[in-house]
Parts: structure tokens; C-alpha cells; sequence
């Protein structure tokens, strides 16, 4: 048996963040980052929303990027205090994440992170709250997705939470505000969200629930991103959209290994940090050659999508990748892990654990091809020196 599950509402257009007027409840609590929701005036927005509809309103604000357990902590904790019937969290990624895992321990304050973290096995939420979600990034699609991701700092670890009872009551994509977005975070989170698409549609468990919305979001991700980038404010706010149809196929269809190798690589290096999206761009065509070589024919199918010719798989394929590379070239994305400056050094003397750390990260079961640790340790040295996948 399959499921396929998604927010019970989702609203968009420019300005539709106005709904929360007319949402039923008695009190809501806000969950909100660092200030730029508060400095362009969405979160003042929000609140002044939520009084018209009726409601009681309390923040909880300055949640980190990559939320700690801790912070997920004091968020519960705050929630029982306050003892809200709607949970709105608004911004990038993080705060939605983290306010997904209050929610829970706000219902189930006894549970831990060991027992969520066992995938799809969450309590029946929704027994005290329901969870409204309003993203600021075009990219993760957290607003309408069952994951979250929240990392033990103290004992170095995330915790990838995946459960469809975490997937938002209502997402609320109001383009409005991603157009704050400054542009290389627009070209990140927009290949993030290319990847996001061609990842489900490739998955072992994609279907034909998924594929629709995978293929409408790789489409409008080619059509829209390079003037989304360049600050076209149409374009952006088709992204909004495009990023929001491909979380619906992968909350339903998961990933792939990209993902696992962005995952593993994202804070493994000394010269800093490798933003998600940005690794995924990198990957992306090294994973389709890699996949490719055993079944090219989804692959195909997206190409056509977007108006490729070929005469066979493999070359619709191959044609695939020269344009996810011609894309990363226009959004400044380098082509290489060397490019991007990770240390040659460092590199090879990292990579082999790296690559065990990627073989058993979640994202692998979906792949479309298996793959050996040393497999993945090749790969990754394609990804660096920019050579050829012929394994
Ligand atoms: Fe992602």
C-alpha cells in the first residue's frame, strides 16, 4: 500500500497571507528565525492577522539555522506554558523544522529523538494543535513536506524526522516573501529545488501521484530561475510556486543519493560550510550519469519534459545534464568540489568515511541504483576533479 498525504490547504498569490484573518481559533503561537521576517514587516503582518481572526498571540522567536534540540526544547516547553490551538511558523526552513518538532514534544512531552527519529513512526498528532506553515525561501518546501531536521549539537548528530502527521494542516506560499531573498540564496535554494524534483521522479518509490508535480516543477524551475535570480519578481514568484510542487512529490516520493551526498558534505570540511542546495547543483549531473548507466529511460522522460531531442535514453540523458550545467554556470555555481575550494588535502583524506557516511544516510534507499561505499567514494572524486562517470 501507498500513501500519498499533503497540507489539507494551501493558499497562494501575492498577498494571500491576509487568510490567517480568517483562521478559527483561540490562540496561536508564532515561530519565527532571526530578524529579517520581523525587519521587512511579514512577521508584524502576521500578528496583526492573527488579533483579527480573533486570537490570542505569543512569539517564540530567534530559532538558529539548523535548530538544536534545545531550541526545540524551550519551544515545547513555551507551548505547554501557553497552551496554543494553532502553531504558525514562519520564514526559511529552520523555523518551520523546528516548530514541527515542538509541536510534537508540545503533544507528546514525554517522547525523545531517538523514537522519532525511527522513520514514519510519530504519535497521532493534532490532539492539541494544528500547524500552519509560511515559507520565505523557494527551496525546501518544509511548508508542505513530513521532515524536519534538527541537530544534537552536543553529540554532533541530526535527527531527520519523517512522518506524514508532521506534514502542515495549511501552507500559506505567498511569493511576497521571497522576494527578499537575496540572489545567491535564490540559486541555491532554486537548484535545491530542481533536485528535490528530479530526485522523486527517479525514486524507487515514485508513482503516478508524484510524477505529475515532479515534472510541472522541473519545468517551471528551467523556465524561471535564471530571472529569479537576476530579480525578476514574476519569475520569483513562479519559483515560490515551482519549489512548493516538487516538496509535494518528494514528502510522497523521497530522495535520492545527492541528497546524501549533500547531507555528509554540508559541515565535513575545514574551509566551511557547503550550502545544501549549492552541493546539490554540484552533484546533480554526476548522480544522473552515475544512475543512468543502469536505466536512462526516466531520466528521458524529463528531458523531453523541457523540450530536449534525442534519438536514444542515453543521449536525452546526457542532454539533461549539459543543461543542468549550462544552469549552474549562469547562477555562478562552480562545476567541482575543487572549484568550489575545498582543499585537495583534506579531501582525500576525508572521502572514504565521508562516502560510508553517505551509503547509509536515508536518502540512499530510494535511489534508483544501489550503490557500495566504494562506489560512492569514486563518485565523490568525480564530483571533485570534475572527471568522467564511466562506473
Ligand atoms: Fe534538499
Amino acid at each position: 500500500m501507498a500513501r500519498f498525504t499533503l497540507p489539507r490547504d494551501l493558499y497562494y498569490g501575492k498577498g494571500c497571507l491576509e487568510v490567517l484573518k480568517t483562521l478559527s481559533g483561540k490562540k496561536a503561537i508564532i515561530v519565527v528565525g532571526g530578524g529579517s521576517m520581523k525587519r521587512f514587516g511579514f512577521l508584524d503582518k502576521t500578528i496583526g492577522y492573527l488579533k483579527e481572526a480573533g486570537m490570542e498571540v505569543k512569539l517564540f522567536e530567534n530559532v538558529e539555522p539548523d535548530p538544536s534540540v534545545e531550541t526545540v526544547m524551550r519551544g515545547a516547553e513555551a507551548m505547554r506554558e501557553f497552551e496554543p490551538d494553532w502553531i504558525v511558523s514562519i520564514g526559511g526552513g529552520s523555523p518551520i523544522d523546528a516548530a514541527k518538532a515542538m509541536w510534537t514534544f508540545y503533544e507528546y512531552p514525554d517522547t525523545t529523538f531517538e523514537n522519532l527519529c525511527v522513520p514514519f513512526n510519530f504519535p497521532t498528532l493534532r490532539q492539541k494543535a494544528k500547524f500552519l506553515a509560511i515559507p520565505s525561501t523557494s527551496g525546501t518546501a518544509t511548508e508542505v513536506t513530513a521532515f524536519s531536521v534538527i541537530t544534537d549539537y552536543s553529540k554532533g548528530v541530526k535527527y531527520p524526522l519523517a512522518d506524514f502527521n508532521i506534514t502542515p494542516d495549511v501552507a500559506v506560499v505567498d511569493p511576497e516573501l521571497a522576494e527578499t531573498m537575496p540572489a545567491e540564496l535564490t540559486a541555491h535554494t532554486g537548484m535545491d529545488a530542481l533536485t528535490h524534483a528530479v530526485e522523486a521522479y527517479v525514486s524507487t518509490l515514485n508513482g503516478p501521484f508524484t510524477d505529475p508535480l515532479a515534472l510541472k516543477a522541473i519545468k517551471m524551475v528551467f523556465d524561471y530561475l535564471p530571472d529569479s535570480y537576476k530579480g525578476d519578481m514574476n519569475a520569483r514568484e513562479q519559483m515560490h510556486y515551482a519549489q512548493c510542487l516538487a516538496g509535494m512529490a518528494f514528502s510522497n516520493a523521497l530522495l535520492g543519493i545527492v541528497h546524501s551526498m549533500a547531507h555528509k558534505t554540508g559541515a565535513a570540511f575545514s574551509t566551511g560550510h557547503i550550502p545544501h542546495g549549492c552541493a546539490n547543483a554540484i552533484y546533480l549531473p554526476y548522480v544522473i550519469k552515475y544512475n543512468a548507466r543502469e536505466g536512462a529511460s526516466r531520466y528521458a522522460d524529463i528531458a523531453r519534459s523541457i523540450g530536449l531531442s534525442g534519438a536514444s535514453d542515453e543521449e536525452l540523458t546526457m542532454k539533461l545534464c549539459d543543461k543542468i550545467d549550462e544552469y549552474n554556470a549562469k547562477l555562478n555555481i562552480p562545476k567541482t568540489l575543487k572549484e568550489f575550494g575545498i582543499d585537495e588535502s583534506e579531501f582525500n583524506e576525508k572521502v572514504a568515511k565521508i562516502a560510508e557516511l553517505a551509503v547509509g544516510d536515508a536518502c540512499t534507499l530510494s535511489n534508483p541504483r544501489p550503490v557500495t561505499p566504494a562506489e560512492m567514494e569514486k563518485l565523490f572524486r568525480c564530483t571533485y576533479f570534475g572527471t568522467e562517470v564511466d562506473f
